[in-house]
């Protein structure tokens, strides 16, 4: 038998940050990064008698993530403490939430080949984050970085529903945009503000019954989580057809050799000690709350993109890329505000600007330069103030050293030269430089017409207007 007698299954469970200023059981800062230690009080650093306090806003967090992904939401919730020991964790417990989680029974719908499926989700539920620890890399010793400890996660845990790694990629994009949408996660995936716990498990087609599974840890980039459930995968497949047995356990996935390595056992449930978190409160939400934060929710991509096709004329096509990500569909939004042409400006996000986006290996929401500057450069081109080359260069500068374009093509007078006399002035000058090209012309090769257009879009340095340099140089060869 062969990889193509199995089936793969896949469910995940995805950890986001939640953007709230605050820690959830302090006031310290969320901000990533800082100087070790520094985004630190004795409730996160679990000082002895120092008491945890829920933070209102993150239980509102995870709850609009719950309403945004189809879940139901617990009227009456608790936090637990989940036990372990290990030096990121000052407390030698994570406060999370156990049998009672703030949302359950929702689903991610993703498209797929056979048409649009859904992804169950179990749980939503809120808990704090581990410090870091920082290992010398001479092995002398690890120090630990105390600032990510209690900044708010949710847990979305997916039912095993996904079949193949272009599910799971559907369904983390689609999660991430969710997420993005509702504003309740910054969603970097290289600052680990999403990351996944993936689990895998293999069974012959058309068995009923559910292979082990083995969990990779912590995955934070699209691409690695792909290359380690194909390996994984076959691993396994590999293990059954030699007359093995999988075992339950914890993988690390290693980028560089391609490979997963064993952690150690699957821990149970049972080996974290769970139990009620006496020092709080139990959460208890009414309907209103649940109301209001449904009332507060944005209009969700679904929406957006009929709304492109329907009453902007957009294709699906642009309607579907430009609203995967909240970034391109609010900078494509009030970019057209101000210009009122909304292809142009779809046309510039999905060519150029995505182009560049990765050229530089950067995320939509790391575009530097506003969608009013965005549109103010489709008016420019618009008006015949700018040719689309200048506009191009434009659009570079924008990335460098963001400002209105007005001001860059004044600075760098870039300003398109439309004026009858000046182009006529370039038009002579470069047929008294090249009469051979007036000779080809007229012996029938029109190729000499491109040829001297092309000069005087070099002596203007691309500013000459090109319809009006046609236009005048015809006139001049055809007298
Ligand atoms: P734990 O926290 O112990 O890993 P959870 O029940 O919270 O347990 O999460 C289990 C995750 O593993 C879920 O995302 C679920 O979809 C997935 N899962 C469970 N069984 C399988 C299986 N046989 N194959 C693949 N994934 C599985
Ligand atoms: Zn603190
Ligand atoms: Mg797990």
């Amino acid at each position: 038998m062969s990889r193509e007698d199995y089936e793969v299954v896949i469910g995940l469970e995805v950890h986001s940050e939640l953007s709230t200023k605050t820690k959830i059981f302090c006031s310290c800062p969320t901000e990533f990064g800082g100087e070790p230690n520094t985004h630190c009080c004795p409730v996160c650093m679990a000082m002895p008698g120092a008491l945890p306090v829920l933070n209102k806003r993150v239980v509102e967090y995870a709850i609009k993530a719950g309403l945004a992904t189809n879940c139901n939401i617990a009227h009456v919730s608790k936090n637990d403490r989940k036990n372990y020991f290990y030096p990121d964790l000052p407390k030698s417990y994570q406060i999370s939430q156990y049998d009672m989680p703030l949302c359950r029974n929702g689903y991610v719908e993703i498209e797929t080949n056979d048409g649009p499926k859904k992804i169950r989700l179990v749980r939503i539920h809120i808990e704090e984050d581990a410090g870091k620890l920082n290992h010398d890399e001479y092995g002398r010793g690890s120090l630990v970085d105390l600032n990510r400890a209690g900044v708010p996660l949710i847990e979305i845990v997916s039912e095993p529903d996904m079949r193949s790694t272009e599910e799971v990629d559907s369904y983390l994009k689609k999660l991430k945009s969710i997420l993005e949408y509702i504003e309740v996660s910054d969603c970097k995936m290289q600052e680990g503000s999403l990351r996944a716990d993936v689990n895998v498990s293999v069974r012959k087609k058309g068995a009923k019954k559910f292979g082990t599974r083995t969990e990779m840890k912590n995955m934070n980039s699209f691409r690695s989580i792909t290359r380690a459930i194909e390996y994984e995968a076959q691993r396994q497949i590999e293990v059954i057809e030699n007359g093995g047995k999988i075992e339950q356990e914890t993988l690390r996935w290693d980028e560089v050799s391609g490979k997963t390595f064993s952690m150690r056992d699957k821990e149970d449930a049972q080996d974290y000690r769970y139990f009620p978190e006496p020092d709080l409160a139990i959460i208890n939400i009414s309907d209103e709350m649940i109301e209001d934060i449904r009332k507060s929710l944005p209009e969700m991509p679904e929406s957006r993109r009929e709304r492109y096709v329907k009453e902007l004329g957009l294709p699906e096509y642009d309607s579907n890329i430009l609203t995967s990500s909240k970034y391109l569909s609010d900078l494509f939004e009030n970019a057209t505000k101000v210009c009122n042409n909304p292809k142009a400006v779809s046309n510039w996000i999905m060519t150029d600007i995505t182009r560049i986006l990765n050229e530089e290996e950067k995320e939509p929401n790391e575009i530097p330069f506003t969608a009013e500057q965005l549109g103010e450069l489709v008016t420019l081109i618009d008006k015949g103030t700018i040719s689309s080359k200048i506009a191009k260069q434009v659009l570079e500068e924008l990335f460098k050293n963001p400002k209105s374009p007005q001001d860059i093509i004044k600075e760098k007078g870039w300003i398109q030269i439309s004026d009858e006399s000046a182009i006529k002035e370039v038009v002579l000058k470069i047929l008294e430089a090249n009469p051979q090209s007036i000779v080809d012309y007229k012996a029938g090769r029109d190729r000499a017409l491109g040829y001297l257009v092309g000069q005087a879009m070099k002596e203007t340095k691309g500013k000459a207007n090109p319809q009006m340099l046609n236009k005048m140089f015809l006139e001049e060869l055809n007298k």
